[in-house]
């Protein structure tokens, strides 16, 4: 039985696993990322842990999937992020296949968590699946018949920069009124600042929970789901323009499932009930929909396993 190899580098941390062809997690080998450290140690790291990964496994190991947290250009299997240090145009894809001698294939942590959650995950048995992740900003992948949606420049599914307003905060792409911008995990943060200068009397649940420094998205849900009515107020705040971005979704790819995921959708039930509401608020009387929508089941692990699908597809080839 042949193996593939799957790496998934994250702002925080990176992990390498061995998976084999039915897609079960073998072995996993986690780090936390050193930003300060730069390209070369992270490359360093990434191919001694596959090296190690392969030398366990006495059946081949055929292909390498990678997973990148930042943006990537898919043709050129290169990565175009501009927010880490010495990566802007890196041929990471080509290199791991000089490195470790198998082929390899790269995409964004977006795309590779939408086929993790696809193939292993909340969206198996679907026939069609758009992936959003909700953590700092908001990424998301569609699916399709086990295919990736990339769409004329490789940029379909940029669902957290749909403008859902015509005003808000500048949006990390430079853009304004993105979904991103009032949805995602940092918008949950900049409204808990504004509330802590505001009124820091109606914040300290929140500060207590995010650990008593600065209020983290984290420790905003779970007040929420404990009752705090700020929190209960930023939570709402945030969810409203989420429910206008799904319907949007929804309205033009009517999917068979919504996957949320990331760190914000962990806080799960809450978020799902909140989001609900709304939706029910913006619904119309005749163009109704099943679309399921539920929280990622491989938690910190979609992009991982995504990256394993990956190197699965082209094992095949
Ligand atoms: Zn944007």
């Amino acid at each position: 039985m042949n193996n593939v190899l799957a790496v998934d580098i994250g702002g925080t941390h990176f992990r390498t696993g061995l998976f084999d062809e039915q897609g079960r997690r073998l072995l996993v080998l986690e780090g936390d990322t050193d930003r300060v450290a730069g390209r070369d140690w992270m490359l360093n790291q990434l191919a001694a842990r596959c090296r190690e990964l392969m030398a366990q496994t006495d059946a081949p190991v055929k292909a390498c999937g990678l997973s990148f947290g930042g943006p990537v250009d898919f043709r050129s299997q290169s990565v175009t992020s501009v927010h880490s240090a010495g990566w802007k145009g890196f041929e990471l894809g080509k290199w791991m296949q000089e490195s470790l001698g198998i082929p390899c294939r790269l995409d964004n942590d977006a795309n590779a968590g939408a086929l993790g959650e696809y193939h292993y995950g909340a969206g198996r048995g679907a026939k069609s699946m758009v992936y959003i992740t909700i953590s700092t900003g908001i990424g998301s992948g569609i699916v399709y018949d086990g295919k990736l949606l990339r769409g004329k420049d490789y940029m379909a599914g940029e669902l957290g920069h749909i403008p859902v307003s015509d005003s808000g905060a500048r949006c990390s792409c430079g853009g304004r009124g993105c979904l991103e911008s009032f949805s995602s995990g940092g918008a949950i943060e900049s409204r808990a600042r504004d509330w802590a200068e505001r009124r820091p009397e109606r914040v300290a649940r929140m500060v207590e929970l995010s650990g008593g420094g600065e209020i983290t998205a984290k420790g905003l849900m779970q007040a929420a789901a404990e009752g705090d009515v700020a929190a209960t107020h930023i939570l709402r705040e945030t969810t409203r323009w989420l429910a206008r971005g799904l319907l949007m979704v929804i309205r033009i790819l009517n999917p068979d499932v919504i996957v949320l995921g990331g760190g914000v959708a962990q806080s799960g039930v809450i978020l799902l009930d909140s989001l609900h509401t709304f939706l029910d608020e913006l619904a119309s009387p005749t163009i109704t929909y099943s679309t399921e929508i539920v929280t990622a089941t491989l938690g910190n692990y979609s992009p991982l396993y995504g990256a394993a699908a990956m190197g699965l597809d082209i094992s095949r080839d």
